[in-house]
């Protein structure tokens, strides 16, 4: 039994992974940024770690084969398939300030928002957001420069993590339309649950 899940245009949305579950993450149009946080299921002060995960994987962008671990080092997630070959670690989730400071908009919706949004159920407040796996997100960062290109990710390219422990996650089809991350557009994410 699948479960399938939209995660429409700059949206997010939540669910339960138990530990052996895949999530299929399917980047529908292409170029879309997906933004992905997951708590421990028992303990949600347990969360999945960028910066932990760097340490152990002694690399920034994550692929097939990495374990990706929480505030406490513990492996949660494994990459068991990755298409388009190139996400982020580094870079924060957009927020509301993101837009108003950086780019001179207010209310534009935001990946910070969303999150809570999805997360409404579980009572994460904004402090508790860990900083996301931006899958599909390509980054570079040539002699510590920051860069910000667009997404490698083809029509259907498709990312699977598979569960270690009992998680839940969110996933936010990112809205940041206002640099080339995702090609100046916002589309749908397809999730399911193996
Ligand atoms: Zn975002």
């Amino acid at each position: 039994m699948t479960e399938k899940i939209l995660v429409p245009a700059g949206t997010a949305r939540a669910t339960v992974l138990r530990a052996g579950q895949v999530l299929r993450i399917v980047n529908v149009a292409g170029k879309q940024v997906a933004d992905f946080v997951a708590f421990n299921a028992g303990d949600l002060t347990e969360a999945l770690s960028t910066m932990h995960t760097i340490v152990s994987l002694g690399r920034l962008f994550p692929t097939t084969g990495d374990q990706l671990r929480t505030n406490r080092r513990r492996p949660m997630l494994e990459f068991s398939r990755d298409d388009a070959g190139r996400h982020d670690m580094i870079i924060a989730a957009c927020d509301p300030w993101r837009y108003e400071y950086d780019f001179g908009v207010t209310g534009h919706r935001n990946c910070s928002d969303n999150f809570i949004d999805a997360l409404r159920e579980w009572g994460i407040q904004r402090h508790q957001l860990p900083q996301p796996v931006n899958l599909f997100q390509n980054m570079s960062y040539p002699d510590g420069q920051v860069r910000f290109s667009e997404s490698l990710a083809k029509p259907g390219d498709t990312v699977e993590l598979r569960a270690l422990i009992d998680v839940v996650v969110a996933v936010s089809a990112c809205p940041m339309d206002l640099n080339p991350i995702s090609g100046f557009r916002v589309t749908d994410i397809a999730l399911e649950v193996l």
